[in-house]
């Protein structure tokens, strides 16, 4: 950092204060990690001075010898970590990725079948807000409002009602796992093709402790920064008679040259996911939302589903007399940092919604257990009501920070 901090104070201050914001506070937003420290040195190589538009093997570029062999190591790794027949780790994240098997599968104006956005599904899933919105015909399935499970003969009502080109399993914000099973048999049903979008799971399935949508579904699209805990990127996997239209689609379809410096992260990441040490922290990662979960609802909280079986719980705030969004700015100023979330059948609008998100990938990369899930939701329970006290709030945020003290975080160790 030193040729940095010489030559560009602006940023090297910026990156310092969240490198120490970051140590200081907790994060239980499901959707974040932290990476190694191998992952982040290999983001910055000298692999962002290099165009690689195509595939290893057939570029559109001279000078590939080293990329050609980097992206071949990130593709083997994937499909030896999720048993694939293909991948391509090329997307530049989870959104381009999905727009991608949109691009292989479906023209504009056909159906797509996805969960709700309101009910946990991802805005590439089919939101009006989203371009899979605007160019396809989106129909959405919901959460059974009364057990805010999955309602299985519904997709299967509306599948057969409406015929989708693509069938979308997947969630932002679902706290159970799936049946891939029945949604194979779904999408086998109306001849749909399925796409399972694991991104918020997948270091789950890499550590085997969520079943691998692999085996059932035609694609399979995930994050790589999620519970995967590797670089800002993506990947698509997916059964070898449809790895040329998905190639095709990610390139030349949607994107450009390849990010090599992120595809030298994904393959570290890769790497750290094959290790026994990522079943061990997967494990981990379920049994502290498990605690925390647990704890919450002996604590009066409203939790959907009554309780999670994965990485993430979403709850329901309304009987607490406090916002999402309230409590999120609240639990912020303790030093808990998480986001404000809707619920099933939301009544308010999605920018003060009734509930909040939360989960545990973060917080057990930096090695937090059981004990430090209690401390957590007593914090909570203390600042998740209507008019918290300012000062109680900053001695909260004092406390978080002398927890997470001895616990540096992956990248900074
Ligand atoms: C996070 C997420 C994405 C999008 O990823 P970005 O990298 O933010 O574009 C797609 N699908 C699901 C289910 C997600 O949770």
């Amino acid at each position: 950092m030193t040729v940095l901090e010489q030559q560009d104070q602006d940023v090297y201050r910026l990156v310092k204060a969240e490198e120490a914001y970051q140590q200081a506070t907790i994060r239980l937003i499901a959707s974040e990690n932290y990476t190694s420290k191998a992952v982040l040195e290999a983001c910055g190589t000298v692999f962002q001075n290099k165009y690689s538009e195509g595939y290893p093997g057939a570029r559109f570029y001279q000078g590939q010898i080293n990329c050609d062999q980097l992206e071949t190591l990130a593709i083997e790794r994937a499909k030896k970590l999720f048993g694939a027949e293909h991948a391509n780790v090329q997307p530049y994240s989870g959104s381009p990725a999905n727009l991608a098997v949109y691009l292989a599968f479906a023209k504009p104006g056909d159906t797509v079948l996805g969960l709700n956005l309101s009910h946990g599904g991802h805005l590439t899933h089919g939101s009006k807000a989203s371009a899979t919105g605007k160019w396809f015909n989106a129909v959405h399935y919901n959460l059974n409002p009364e057990t805010g499970l999955l309602d299985y003969d519904e997709i299967l009502r509306l599948a057969k009602e409406h015929r989708p080109k693509i069938l979308i399993a997947g969630h932002s914000a679902y706290p159970r796992q799936l049946d891939f099973a029945r949604f194979r048999a779904i999408a086998d049903e109306v001849g749909a093709i399925l796409l399972v979008d694991m991104a918020h799971f997948a270091g789950l399935v890499a550590g085997g402790v969520h079943p691998n949508p692999v085996p059932y579904a035609d694609v399979v699209t995930t994050t790589t920064h999620k519970t995967l805990r590797g670089p800002r990127g993506a990947i698509i996997l997916c059964k070898e008679v449809h790895a040329k239209a998905i190639d095709k689609a990610v390139f030349p379809g949607l994107q450009g040259g390849p990010h090599n410096a992120t595809t030298a992260g994904i393959a570290v990441a890769l790497a750290e996911a094959l290790r026994p040490s990522f079943a061990t922290y997967a494990k981990a990662v379920v049994e502290n939302a498990r605690v925390l979960a647990n704890e919450l609802v002996k604590r009066g909280f409203t939790l959907i589903s009554g309780g999670t079986d994965n990485h993430l719980m979403l709850v329901d705030l309304t009987n607490r007399g406090v916002t999402g969004k309230v409590a999120a700015v609240n639990l912020e100023k303790a030093g808990i940092v998480l986001n404000y979330n809707t619920v099933p059948g939301e009544t308010r609008k999605a920018s003060d919604p009734s509930g909040i998100r939360l989960g545990t990938p973060s917080v057990t990369s930096r090695g937090f257990g059981p004990a430090e899930m209690l401390k957590i939701a007593s914090w909570m329970d203390e600042v998740i009501v209507p008019e918290p006290r300012g000062e109680r709030l900053a001695a909260i945020a004092a406390e978080v920070e002398a927890l997470c003290r001895p616990f540096t975080i992956p990248g900074l160790a």
